[in-house]
């Protein structure tokens, strides 16, 4: 300021000696006077330049004013610039943020105070069919048409969700929707929507589970009840007493089997899955398991069988062998009691040319409709109930088959056809499979292990 008002008595002063000596006393006056005027004019410009530079926008640099007006512009320049980064950042912040929600697995939609669509995400926009450019603004009502959706928006009771059925939904693939709003700000409300299908999915077999359990465990149950009434109540003689208790002792093993392929299914399922640092004779499983077939047949008396059971000497497979074992002999057991006597069941090991080892059992019983084949894995799934139940079956030996092969890595293949026999079969991944080589003839020395190609 001071520097202003030299200037400007600066400029009087230079127009009074200017006029003084031009014309004397009248023109130093006038002098004076001129000065002073040219002062304003320059001071006007500058002051003119400077909103002319603010009224652009004030992008480019300042026009160059000196004195106060060059300070304003300069001041004015150096807060704008100050505003404009915090604007970056809060603009880069909120990027970051709409980043975070699109990369969110659950839908996330923004709704005004009127229920209208002001943003959603990637994932909303897939499982609720909205378009977010489009869609914008759209009242979500128009666009969820669900009536239950409607019921609870209405509702307002928002501390709960609703379910919905997905719009891709089909009957061979239902998609189910959980939908919550969650109201916030002044009247603003947060919708986000979960697939909820594997859940529910899920909480429905655990129900069937249970069901079929409670089924399997109630018939013998109540076959026993009734067979120790009859105990209690009726004077029975000595043959009638001893055929009752053998048909109780065999509902009471029905049970007993039945609660030991549960154990071994929630064992397996609840267990880590085998290494391949355990290694097992593939022919020493399948020693095992003849002698579980062999003595089954025996028991269901249809030891006229034929059976052929072959394993190459030297094959190795890694993993557990009491699961293995227990895959090997489901599969036996079952070629023994649906094949009728005098059929043929060949149970081998084999090492495949690509390295793995394959355990097949091949039967030639009544063999398997197709349609039934996907679901044979399934718990309690039965094609022949009675055949099932008559020879002991609880309905879960391939149920533990499939955990096991998945368990390490294997493949179970079926193939079978009605009227021309059943082959199941293992094939365990190369690096669960080798080969010993024989030790040299006269030698002394350990087989040696090789690993398969
Ligand atoms: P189950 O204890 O009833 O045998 P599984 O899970 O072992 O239960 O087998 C499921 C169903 O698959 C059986 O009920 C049977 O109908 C069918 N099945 C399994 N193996 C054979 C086979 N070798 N030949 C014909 N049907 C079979």
């Amino acid at each position: 300021m001071p520097d202003r008002i030299v200037a400007f008595v600066f400029c009087q002063l230079l127009g009074a000696a200017l006029g003084g000596w031009l014309a004397g006393e009248r023109g130093a006056f006038g002098g004076a006077l001129a000065g002073a005027l040219a002062w304003f004019v320059v001071d006007l410009v500058r002051g003119w330049r400077v909103l002319r530079w603010l009224r652009g926008g004030a992008e480019d640099e300042p026009p160059a004013a000196g004195g106060p007006w060059g300070e304003t512009a300069d001041r004015i320049r150096r807060a704008l610039r100050l505003r404009e980064r915090a604007s970056e950042e809060a603009g880069a912040r909120l990027q970051a943020f709409l980043a975070a929600i699109q990369a969110s697995p659950n839908g996330v939609v923004l709704l005004d105070a009127q229920g209208r669509i002001e943003w959603c995400n990637q994932t909303a926009a897939a499982q609720l069919g909205i378009d977010p450019e489009r869609d914008l603004l759209q009242h979500v009502g128009n666009l969820l048409r669900d009536p239950a959706f409607a019921d609870y928006n209405a509702a307002g009771a928002y501390y709960r969700d609703v379910v919905i059925t997905g719009r891709d939904s089909s009957p061979g693939r239902p998609v189910r929707l959980s939908l919550q709003l969650h109201p916030y700000g002044e009247g603003r409300k947060l919708l986000l929507s979960r697939d909820v299908t594997a859940v529910e999915q899920a909480d429905t077999m655990r129900r069937d589970f249970v069901a079929n359990v409670s089924h399997e465990v109630r018939t013998p149950l109540t076959v026993l009840a009734g067979f120790i009434e009859t105990l209690q109540q009726l004077p029975l003689d000595e043959a009638d007493r001893a055929r009752y208790l053998t048909l109780m002792s065999q509902q009471a093993h029905r049970m007993q089997s039945l609660v030991n392929d549960l154990l071994t299914l929630s064992r397996l399922e609840g267990s880590p899955s085998p290494g391949v640092s355990e290694w097992t004779a593939a022919g020493a499983l399948l020693a095992q398991c003849e002698q579980d077939a062999r003595s089954l047949s025996a028991v269901l008396g249809k030891d006229s069988h034929e059976f052929v059971f072959e394993s190459p000497a030297g094959l190795e497979v890694g993993g557990a062998s009491p699961e293995l074992l227990s895959a090997m002999s489901n599969l036996a057991s079952n070629a023994v009691r649906y094949t009728p006597v005098g059929g043929r069941i060949e149970a081998r090991w084999r090492l495949l040319p690509d390295g793995r080892a394959e355990f097949s059992v091949r039967d030639t019983g009544p063999g398997i409709p197709p349609e039934h084949l996907p679901r044979l894995t399934e718990r309690f799934y039965r094609v022949d109930r009675s055949r099932s139940r008559e020879t002991g079956g609880t309905g879960l030996g391939l149920a533990i088959v499939k955990h096991v092969a998945q368990r390490h890595g294997a493949e179970l293949r079926i193939d079978s056809q009605p009227g021309a026999g059943s082959t199941f079969a293992i094939v365990l991944p190369a690096a669960r499979a080798r080969m010993l080589t024989p030790p040299p003839p006269g030698g002394a020395s350990a087989p040696r292990a090789r690993a398969t190609p």
